[in-house]
């Protein structure tokens, strides 16, 4: 992370110095380009004057001397011309090209080169070659009628020589002064860069590096008013919001964490108040049953003793009574003993343990058989069956509640029919009863799962019974995170449903990480 962070900033600051570099070199091309072009003209432009100026010259000294024939003397002219240190070579022709004289010399180190032009009326320049300046002037005199007329030619070889080897003079100087001011412009460049981009990206680098680890007091000083000084503000305001942010994250957190704290310790108070009522309550019921139980029991006892002792004395209507009297209290000493057992389903849990559904359906069955087949009623049980981790006794009483009901609600005379289906899904064991009895009226459906909550057709039917059972039904549900409840219509028979947590059923190796608290209260 650091050594890339490095890398990034060393690579700008190159790129700058190179970018620098290269518009030094392209400015500093062009402007010498420039320079040797505005110079090379000067000079050649400065030859071709001079060089005119001698032809010109020697055309007007010459002029004279072809209209009075003096021939020699312009051959001397010619000579004299040579004397120029320029002048390479002269010829001098007459009105009809010939040549009259031609003087002039060609060193070791000069081409062969000859006047091109055969036209010596024309005034003429041309470059020959790299070092050779070529200029033909007509020689013009005076007529008789004072009309000026072309008497000959002069035709001139300058050698330009000197302005070639200024001009090379001037390059040399040029590269020379590029090769100082590149020297001079790279460590200039470098310095530039770093102080203008280096050094304020590389504090910026460090500061966001520092914010990034968590650092919400990092900050870019700055006082610059270009972009980079623009992102240095914009950096701290960023950092000055997530620092603020962070503040209030924190604050929130902690008055979060405190509630939490206050929360629980609320709930863990309340749970103790809780278990301390059901301890209580439990106390109390057994308290209760046992007080209730001790007199009905003796009044149980006295009813028997004297319808034994006094038997044959007692008329048959005393004797009826006492039979009441004992059939009554065994039927309350039992709905205590519910009562007292309703109590302990949420209170004591018991032991958790495999069993196989399919089995205990079977025995069931076995228990039924004798109602069953005097009611002429069909119990299907629908295969398969689960085998789940659970307390025996109370998935025993869930089921033969269930089935128990199903019978003693039956009123059909024959085709009577209870099934029994189980099945899984959405995490939970679902278990479902159901027959086609006479069904239970909506508003009663909710009723009947509470503590003596009975349907009207039961009461009136005159049919045993507490209004315990279901109760019971639904507290052994919750006690596996489940729940009970009917569907049913009148007349159109009952479906009983029971569903047990998935979790809560499975052998202990096999439970989630979020049921060992309710496990550990089933064991305890
Ligand atoms: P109990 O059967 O002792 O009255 P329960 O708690 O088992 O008490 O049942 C409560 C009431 O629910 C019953 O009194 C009855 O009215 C109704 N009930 C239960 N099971 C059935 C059923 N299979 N068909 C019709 N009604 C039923």
């Amino acid at each position: 992370m650091d050594r890339k962070a490095n890398g990034r900033t060393i690579g700008l600051q190159v790129k700058g110095v190179l970018v620098l570099t290269f518009i030094v070199l392209i400015a500093i091309s062009s402007g010498g380009w420039l320079y040797y072009m505005v110079t090379a003209r000067m000079l050649r432009a400065n030859d071709v004057h001079e060089a005119e100026r001698l032809a010109r010259a020697l055309a007007v000294a010459a002029a004279p001397n072809m209209v009075g024939g003096k021939l020699q003397a312009v051959r001397k002219l010619t000579v004299a011309a040579l004397d120029h240190p320029n002048v390479h070579h002269v010829c001098v022709v007459d009105r009809r090209g010939g040549v009259i004289m031609t003087a002039g010399g060609r060193g070791p180190d000069i081409p062969a080169v000859g006047l091109a032009s055969e036209r010596p009326t024309l005034s003429y320049d041309i470059q020959r070659g790299e070092n050779f300046l070529e200029m033909g002037r007509p020689i013009i005199a005076p007529g008789r009628t004072g009309q000026a007329r072309l008497v000959g030619g002069v035709r001139m070889l300058v050698d330009t020589r000197a302005t070639a080897r200024i001009l090379a003079g001037v390059q040399e100087e040029m590269g020379l002064s590029a090769a100082l001011v590149l020297v001079c412009a790279i460590p200039l460049g470098l310095l530039l860069v770093w102080r203008v981009v280096g050094l304020p990206v590389g504090r910026l680098v460090r500061a966001t590096r520092r914010l990034s680890e968590g650092d919400f007091s990092a900050r870019v000083e700055t006082h610059r008013n270009d972009e980079i000084g623009e992102l240095a503000c914009s950096f701290n305001t960023m950092a000055e919001r997530l620092n603020a942010s962070q503040q209030q994250l924190r604050l929130a957190n902690e008055s979060l964490e405190r509630k939490v704290a206050e929360r629980t310790g609320e709930l863990e108070r309340a749970n103790r108040r809780l278990r301390h009522e059901m301890d209580e309550k439990e106390d109390f019921l057994r308290a209760v049953s046992h007080d209730l139980s001790a007199p009905l029991r003796n009044i149980a006892g006295m009813a028997t003793m004297i319808s034994m002792k006094y038997a044959p004395a007692l008329p048959e209507e005393v004797q009826t009574r006492l039979e009441r009297i004992q059939a009554n209290v065994a039927s309350e000493t039992d709905l205590i003993a519910e009562l007292l057992e309703l109590s302990r389903i949420r209170t004591r849990p018991q032991r958790r343990q495999r069993v196989d559904f399919g089995e205990l359906l079977n025995e069931l069955a076995g228990s039924f058989e004798y109602e069953l087949k005097q009611k002429q009623i069909e119990l299907i049980v629908h295969q398969p069956m689960p085998v789940l981790h659970v307390a025996r006794n109370r998935m025993r009483q869930v089921l033969q509640n269930l089935v128990d009901n199903a019978i003693k609600y039956m009123d059909r005379a024959t085709g009577g029919r209870i099934e029994v289906r189980h099945e899984e899904r959405e995490g939970m064991h679902r278990f479902s009863v159901s027959d086609n009895g006479p069904g239970i009226r909506p508003e009663e459906q909710d009723r009947i799962f509470y503590i003596f909550g009975r349907a009207a057709s039961a009461r009136s039917a005159n049919l045993p019974g507490r209004g315990v059972g279901l109760a019971s039904v639904r507290s052994i549900a919750q006690t596996y995170d489940g729940w009970a409840w009917v569907e049913s219509a009148e007349g159109a028979g009952s479906t009983f449903h029971v569903t047990l947590d998935a979790k809560r059923t499975a052998a202990p190796g096999e439970e989630e990480a979020a049921a060992p608290a309710a496990a550990g209260a089933e064991a305890g």
